[in-house]
């Protein structure tokens, strides 16, 4: 496929990806969009070209303030959205040709959360990161406990708190635990980011019934980069034995464009083998997971940015399908726009880990930048920046980039 657009070789937004978000322009109120190249397409005025006619689609879907109306048309809708607009950006006769006005440069529009998250989830599925955690923080021998190889760990998150690449948080303030001290109140002194991608329920499940591996793909819109934000000294001290709690929920950040499922099919690779064999209903067939290469950068206010972790999404031992299964397998029901996460990403070797956490060893190692300045855990004023993309036989379908700053604490 070749589109009629130009783009640079190196695009997260070629023609073989077409992702949702929401943009606004010049203060005007928020409204859908997808991407090629340096250009939002502005779907409204697509819309309004009658390139969508034959789906009929209700024009007020384009003006909403987040995809959930749009998801909840069903990837029979919008999987032939994303299609006629690769065929219209292939089409060297479309109407689009005419029409400059349907694209607006990234630079010049505002990228806003693009799902309202009814809840969010947040999975525990690296078995490298669980045992790098495990031998920090409990028994190097034992690092993984009992239950891990047999079902995927997770947690209910904070839907509250998700924001948008771009929407800078300030140092959470909380309860921690000097060693041999009473507990204190104040800003965190450990906070940390961890590399996770989220993904994005496209259709709603009854209670009482449950989504089985095979059904899961229908179940599941597209992907976000995703950052759980974590103060590590709130989180040590308040997690036992409920798990985490506010060490985690003052905010998450996800990456403004929702790339779909469709569109990361052809980088679909085998998952590592579950060994012991896990129960029926977390049993699937066929590639599960996403050959996905993930960075971390810090960068310091004025500073250059530094590449401090190179991990893949492809590393992660539980995948979605599991991980969907096991999330109903009780009969919980899930709604479009509720929001996934896989848990930190972290590969075997150390350049691979997804957290500081375990890039210092807890703190106990520094990582030097380019400015000569050491990192144990974030600083304020540091920005925070995550990408991720998937390659192949000239396809690049991509996320451009997660990027967020850290404040000092209010
Ligand atoms: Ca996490």
């Amino acid at each position: 496929m070749k589109s009629w657009v130009n783009y640079s070789e190196d695009s997260d937004f070629s023609i073989y990806n077409i992702p949702f978000g929401i943009f606004s322009q010049d203060g005007s109120s928020p409204r859908i969009g997808s991407a090629i190249g340096d250009s939002v397409i502005d779907l409204r005025a697509v819309a309004k070209l009658g390139v969508f006619d034959s789906l009929n689609i209700s024009a007020k879907i384009w003006d909403e303030d987040y995809l959930n109306a749009f998801i909840a048309l069903g990837k029979s809708v919008t999987s032939k959205v994303r299609t006629v607009l690769q065929n219209e950006l292939a089409n060297d006769a479309s109407i689009l040709k005419d029409h400059p006005e349907v694209f607006i440069a990234m630079s010049a529009v505002k990228m806003h959360l693009p799902v309202q998250v009814g809840d969010y989830t947040d999975f525990y599925s690296s078995i490298e990161h669980a045992t790098n955690v495990g031998k920090l923080f409990r028994d190097p021998e034992n690092a993984l406990l009992p239950n891990w190889k047999h079902l995927p760990v997770g947690y209910h998150g904070r839907a509250s708190s998700i924001i948008v690449s771009g929407v800078d948080i300030h140092r959470p303030k909380g309860q921690t635990k000097p060693a041999d001290a009473d507990p204190v109140y104040g800003p965190c002194r450990l906070l940390d980011f961890e590399l996770e991608m989220g993904f994005i329920i496209g259709k709603d499940s009854s209670l009482g019934s449950s989504v089985s591996t095979e059904e899961a793909n229908d179940y599941i819109f597209g992907k976000v980069l995703f950052n759980d934000w974590s103060a590590r000294d709130i989180q040590k001290w308040e997690y036992v034995p409920l798990g985490p709690f506010l060490g985690k929920s003052f905010a998450s950040s996800v990456s403004a464009w929702v790339v779909t499922l469709e569109a990361l099919e052809p980088f679909r690779v085998d998952g590592p083998t579950q060994e012991p064999e896990v129960l029926p209903y977390l049993q699937y067939s066929g590639k599960a997971n996403i050959d996905i290469k993930l960075e971390v950068l810090i960068q310091p206010e004025s500073g250059e940015e530094n590449v401090i972790s190179e991990s893949n999404f492809k590393y992660m031992y539980w995948n979605m399908q599991q991980q969907l299964a096991h999330h109903t397998v009780n009969g919980c029901n899930v709604r479009v726009g509720d929001l996934l996460a896989s848990g930190t990403i972290s590969g075997k070797d150390e350049k691979s880990y997804g957290s500081m956490l375990e890039i210092s060893q807890a703190g106990k190692k520094s990582l030097t930048l380019k400015d000569g300045s050491e990192r144990k855990f974030i600083k304020d004023n540091d920005y925070v920046i995550m990408r991720g993309y998937s390659e192949k036989d000239g396809m690049r379908v991509g996320f451009g980039e997660l990027k967020s700053k850290v404040l000092p604490a209010l």
